[in-house]
C-alpha cells in the first residue's frame, strides 16, 4: 500500500511539473512573439516617421515593396532579384487592412522569420522582419533557469510525496501494532466500523483459543485420574501384592475406571462432533414426545433401583427439527441428571407440551436443587456443583454442555428454575417467542 500511494503521488507530482513547464514555456513563447511583433511595429513606425525605409539595422530585414508587389529595396539581399511579393501573406494582409503579420520560412533566407508589414501613405508596403533564431535564442537562454526550477520542484514534490505517504500509512501501521486500542481510530473515523469488526474478531479468536486451551487442560486432567487408578491397581497386581481375595475387587476397580474413561471420551467426542459445524446438516424432523417416552422407559429401571419414580406426561406427538440422535442425547442427559441428583423416594416428571408454534420439553425433579450462585455456570464444560458426588455417580461434567450445544444448534432456548433442597426444573423451548414464554413460566 505504502509503495502504491508513494508511486501515485510521485507520478502526479512529476506529471504536474512537466505540464507546468510545458505550459509556462508556451505562455512565455506566446508573450515573446507578441513582444517581437510589437517591437517590429515600433521599428516600422520609426522608419516611416522620418527614418529611411532603406536603412540597415542589425538582426532586422527591412523590405520596401511597391504597390504592384515589386521589391524596391531589401536590407539583406538585392531587391532586384526578388520575385513579386504581393502573394506573401503578410503583404496581402497589409494591402487589404493596413498592417499584416506572419511567421514563415523565408524563401530567400531559408529560415523562419517574423514579419510585420505596414501600408505607407503612398500605398507602398514597408516590411520589417526578424529571424526566428534570434527569438529562439532568447527562449533557449531561459531554458537552464526553467529546467533548474522544474528539477527543484520535482525534488520537493518527491520529498513531500514521501512525507505524505508516511503520514497516511502511519496511523494504519499504529492500529495494526496496537490491537487493544484499535477502535479508538483517532486519525481515520471512516475506518472505525472496520476496526471494530477486526477488534471483535480478534477478541473472538482470543476467547476461542482460551476456551480451547482450558478445555484441553480439563480433558487431560479428567483422563488422568482413572488412568492413574488403572495403572496403580495393575502395578500392584503385577508385583504380586494382591492376594486372591482382593483380586476381584481390584479387577472391578480397573473396570470402573476404564468405563469412566469410555464415558468421558464418548462425551468429548459428542461435543467435538457438535462443534464441527456440519451437525446442523443432518437434522430431520422427529416426534420428540415419542423419544422422551422411550428415554423415560429406558431409564426408569435404573431409577427404580434408587427408589426414584419417573413419569411421562403430556403430548403423544410433538415434531421438532432436531434429528433422532440429538433428541435422545438431550432427553437422556436431562433425565439422567434428574435421577442422579435426586433424593431417595424422589420423583422425576418428564413433559412434552405444545403451545401454538412452540414445543416445550421439561424435566422436573424433587432432588437436591442447585444453589443460585451455580445456576448460571452449570452449562459450562466440566462445571460441577459437587465434583466428588458427580464423579461418584458417573458424571463427566459435560452433560449440560452437550445439552446447551444441542439447543444452540436447533434454535432452542434453555432455562432452569431450581430451589436448593427442593428440586430443579429444566425447560427447553423451540419456536418463536420462546424467551418471553420462559419468563412467564
Ligand atoms: P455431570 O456429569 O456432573 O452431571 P452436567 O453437565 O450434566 O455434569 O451437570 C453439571 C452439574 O450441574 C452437575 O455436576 C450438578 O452439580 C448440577 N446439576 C445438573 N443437573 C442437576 C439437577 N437436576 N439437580 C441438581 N443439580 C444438577
Amino acid at each position: 500500500m505504502r509503495q502504491k500511494i508513494n508511486r501515485q503521488f510521485t507520478v502526479i507530482a512529476l506529471f504536474s511539473v512537466v505540464i507546468t513547464t510545458i505550459v509556462m514555456t508556451a505562455v512565455f513563447y506566446a508573450q515573446l512573439k507578441k513582444q517581437v511583433f510589437s517591437d517590429l511595429a515600433v521599428v516600422a513606425d520609426i522608419l516611416t516617421d522620418g527614418g529611411s525605409c532603406e536603412r540597415k539595422i542589425d538582426n532586422l530585414r527591412i523590405t520596401l515593396i511597391d504597390t504592384d508587389g515589386k521589391v524596391l529595396s531589401d536590407s539583406t539581399v538585392d531587391g532586384q532579384s526578388l520575385a513579386n511579393h504581393l502573394g506573401r501573406p503578410e503583404i496581402a494582409e497589409a494591402v487589404s487592412s493596413g498592417t499584416g503579420m506572419g511567421i514563415r520560412k523565408s524563401d530567400t533566407l531559408s529560415e523562419s522569420v517574423f514579419y510585420y508589414a505596414k501600408k505607407l501613405d503612398n500605398g507602398q508596403i514597408l516590411r520589417v522582419g526578424r529571424e526566428a533564431h534570434s527569438v529562439v535564442a532568447v527562449l533557449l537562454s531561459a531554458l537552464p533557469m526553467v529546467l533548474t526550477t522544474a528539477l527543484l520542484l520535482a525534488a520537493i514534490c518527491l520529498m513531500v510525496s514521501h512525507y505524505l505517504t508516511s503520514a497516511i500509512v502511519k496511523p494504519i501501521d499504529e492500529m495494526a501494532g496496537d490491537m487493544e486500542h484499535i477502535d479508538e481510530g483517532k486519525s481515520y473515523p471512516e475506518l472505525i466500523p472496520f476496526t471494530r469488526k477486526i477488534r471483535l474478531q480478534h477478541e473472538e479468536i482470543l476467547s476461542a483459543a482460551n476456551i480451547r486451551q482450558e478445555f484441553t487442560a480439563n480433558v487431560s486432567h479428567e483422563l488422568k485420574t482413572p488412568l492413574a487408578a488403572i495403572s496403580g491397581y495393575a502395578e500392584l497386581m503385577e508385583a504380586g501384592l494382591v492376594d486372591e481375595k482382593e483380586m476381584k475387587r481390584f479387577a472391578g476397580e480397573i473396570r470402573k475406571s476404564a468405563a469412566r474413561l469410555l464415558t468421558l471420551i464418548n462425551d468429548i467426542l459428542k461435543l467435538s462432533q457438535l462443534d464441527a459445524g456440519n451437525a446442523k446438516d443432518v437434522l430431520d424432523v422427529v416426534n420428540l414426545a415419542e423419544i422422551a417416552k422411550e428415554s423415560v422407559e429406558m431409564l426408569s429401571y435404573g431409577a427404580a433401583k434408587n427408589g426414584i419414580d419417573i413419569v411421562y406426561e403430556g403430548e403423544d406427538r410433538a415434531d421438532v427439527h432436531i434429528g433422532k440422535e440429538l433428541a435422545q442425547e438431550l432427553a437422556y442427559n436431562l433425565i439422567e441428571n434428574a435421577i442422579r441428583y435426586n433424593k431417595p423416594d424422589g420423583r422425576v416428571t418428564v413433559e412434552v407440551q405444545k403451545d401454538g408454534q412452540q414445543v416445550i420439553f421439561s424435566v422436573e425433579d424433587t432432588g437436591i436443587g442447585i444453589p443460585p450462585e451455580h445456576q448460571e455456570r452449570i452449562f459450562e464444560r466440566f462445571y460441577r456443583v459437587d465434583k466428588s458426588r458427580s464423579k461418584e455417580l458417573g458424571g463427566t461434567g459435560l452433560g449440560l454442555a452437550i445439552v446447551k450445544h444441542i439447543c444452540n444448534l436447533t434454535d432452542a432456548d434453555v432455562s432452569l428454575t431450581s430451589k436448593p433442597g427442593g428440586g430443579t426444573k429444566i425447560l427447553v423451548v423451540w419456536g418463536r417467542g420462546s424467551a418471553r414464554m420462559i419468563k412467564e413460566l
